[in-house]
This record gives structure tokens, C-alpha cells and sequence, in this order.
């Protein structure tokens, strides 16, 4: 079944409760960093430059994100929950020594969404601070995770495509 509830993104708080996970500090954190930085020095091309880099990417991550909960193909129970061993109720990829942590974790800091490295956070933006990794730092699906989108989306698709 492909989910066809409604998909909802939230901006990231800026204060945290208790139990928030270290990544989603972090990632509020460290965002909150560049976007300072660069409102305080906005003829800084290079900056400007890391901080398009850093929210396209993490725009695009957070609609890829909200777009498997809806393509996965999952088991759920009768009020919509799913019912996976290694996701969470909403669908959340949960993490262990058998599961790899993937895009559709909850917890993803910076590095895990945009491959933009904060190494000096109180420095930032002076040289070293900073690191742009491979993106392949980028959290993409799991093999489990992506078997279940292949089950509504085979690729490569075959023919006949409709008609
Ligand atoms: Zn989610």
C-alpha cells in the first residue's frame, strides 16, 4: 500500500526538550551557525555559496525523506501505524547492529544530510572550520528500506509503461 496520508515537514526548534536525540542538536545547532554567519557578512560570496549548498541540500533531503515514508511498502495496523521490526510506529527507521541507520532515521545530523562538516562550530566560517565531504556522507535508503520501494517502483521499469 503506499501511504496516503498527509505529509508534514516542521521547521527545526530552536530550544530542545529532554530526550531530544544528540543529531538534532547538532543539525540545529550547526544551522543555525551558518545561516548567523552568513546574515552577518552577506557579501561573503563564499559563504553565500556554502550556505546555498547546505540548505538546498537540506531542503531536498527532507522532501526525499517525507516522500519514502509514502512509497515504502509497509505492514500497518488498522489506525495506520506501521508494523515493521525495524521501523518505528511512524515508520522511522530504528537503528541496531542489523539494521543500518539510513535517510529515513529520525536522528540525521548535518553531515548525515547535507555532507557539510562544522569541525570548529564556535568558529565558523574561519578556514578550518569547515569540511564539505563526499556526498556519498549523505544517508541514502538502507537495503531493506529500498527493497520496500522497489516493490511499488521496480527499476528499471519494464515494458509495457501503460497506455
Ligand atoms: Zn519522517
Amino acid at each position: 500500500m503506499v501511504y496516503p496520508g498527509l505529509v508534514e515537514m516542521h521547521r527545526l526548534a530552536l530550544t530542545h526538550p529532554a530526550g531530544t536525540c544528540p543529531e538534532m542538536v547538532s543539525l540545529a545547532d550547526h544551522l543555525q551557525r551558518i545561516v548567523q554567519a552568513y546574515l552577518a557578512d552577506p557579501a561573503n560570496a563564499e559563504l553565500k555559496q556554502l550556505m546555498l549548498v547546505v540548505l538546498t541540500r537540506m531542503i531536498a533531503n527532507t522532501i526525499l525523506h517525507e516522500v519514502y515514508h509514502s512509497v515504502l511498502d509497509t505492514a500497518r495496523d488498522a489506525a495506520g501505524k506501521v508494523t515493521e521490526p525495524d521501523l518505528d510506529e511512524d515508520g522511522h527507521t530504528v537503528a541496531s547492529t542489523t539494521v543500518k541507520r539510513d535517510i529515513l532515521a529520525t536522528c540525521r545530523d548535518l553531515v548525515d544530510r547535507t555532507a557539510v562538516r562544522l569541525l570548529r562550530p564556535a568558529d565558523f566560517p574561519a578556514a578550518g572550520s569547515f569540511r564539505i565531504e563526499p556526498f556519498s556522507q549523505v544517508l541514502g535508503l538502507n537495503l531493506k528500506n529500498d527493497q520496500r520501494v522497489a516493490r511499488h517502483f521496480a527499476l528499471p521499469p519494464t515494458p509495457p509503461f501503460g497506455s
